[in-house]
């Protein structure tokens, strides 16, 4: 599996950028500079 992509162009220089209130982690593209959240995989049973 690849590591972390970004959804908006496809680059893996993604870093993390805080978490949100939700708990939620935060991820920013550094080609592209957006801000998305990439849901966490569940671990298996
Ligand atoms: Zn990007």
């Amino acid at each position: 599996m690849k590591p972390n992509t970004c959804p908006a162009c496809g680059s893996d220089k993604v870093v993390k950028n805080g978490v949100k209130p939700d708990g939620k982690q935060n991820h920013l593209c550094k080609d592209c500079r957006r801000q998305f959240i990439i849901r966490e995989k569940k671990p298996k049973e």
